[in-house]
């Protein structure tokens, strides 16, 4: 108490002043450069693994997030605005191309290799007959028997090709078939038809709701009336010890 009285009575003129960091000099030993190097080119960078995630929609969201992390990150040195504020449509469509060129990627590596090579497809690769092509920002989609037809819309005439094994098919399957409401295979195989083609698509789907909890407790019956009814039935000690 009295040396805070001590201190007040001084007056801000007279409080001691610490040393600016700019008045310190250090030794030139101890003055060390620090340099910030990040390198990232195009479809190289790995985003997270797909098994980390539990949903697709979080899944593309925290992609569409990453990328305009980099986007931001290249502004940073360009001098052009920064990006700010709720995710745009554009930024989510470009997510969900990053992962279709990924799937394609790591289940028709081939098949896209040689498509970038503008080669036909080998006779024995399993989208032989669907006659695949590599659409302007390289996805690779189907050559339809519809392209002619005015009345669909491009993305129904040239579906995207993806694998059901890869993880990410395996969300969109789930997402679609939580949509639907748990209910419909047929609706839910014709909805993911308007965009997608997937390989062995309704075995895919009905493996998607055997697997899904949620229909697994809707489904489940009482397996216990024999029992119950064996715990119910009047029976004497005689009867148990025979
Ligand atoms: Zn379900």
């Amino acid at each position: 108490m009295v040396q805070w009285t001590a201190i007040s009575k001084l007056g801000q003129l007279g409080w001691p002043k610490e040393p600016l960091m700019n008045d310190v000099i250090l030794p030139e030993e101890e003055i060390k450069k620090a340099v910030l190097c990040m390198v990232v080119t195009g479809e190289t960078f790995k985003f997270q693994d797909v098994e980390r995630f539990s949903s697709w929609l979080k899944l593309v969201r925290t992609t569409a997030w990453c990328k305009r992390f980099l986007v931001n990150f290249k502004n940073k040195f360009t001098g052009l605005i920064f990006v700010r504020g709720e995710l745009m449509v554009d930024e989510i469509e470009r997510a969900e191309q990053h992962w279709w060129r990924a799937v394609q990627r790591e289940c028709f590596g081939e098949e896209m290799s040689l498509l970038l090579r503008n080669n036909a497809v080998h006779k024995n690769s399993k989208l032989f007959s669907l006659n695949p092509f590599l659409d302007n920002t390289g996805v690779m989609r189907v050559t339809g028997r519809t392209e002619r037809s005015s009345a669909l819309e491009e993305a129904t005439k040239f579906p995207i090709i993806l694998d059901p094994s890869h993880g990410f098919t395996k969300f969109l399957m789930r997402y679609y078939h939580e949509q639907g409401g748990h209910h419909g295979l047929e609706t839910v195989i014709c909805n993911l038809r308007l965009k997608y083609w997937i390989l062995h698509m309704r075995a895919s789907m009905k493996k998607v709701f055997m697997e899904c909890q949620r229909c697994k407790i809707r489904k489940a019956m009482p397996s216990t009336y024999g029992y119950i009814t064996r715990r119910t039935s009047p029976a004497t000690g005689l009867s148990v010890c025979v």
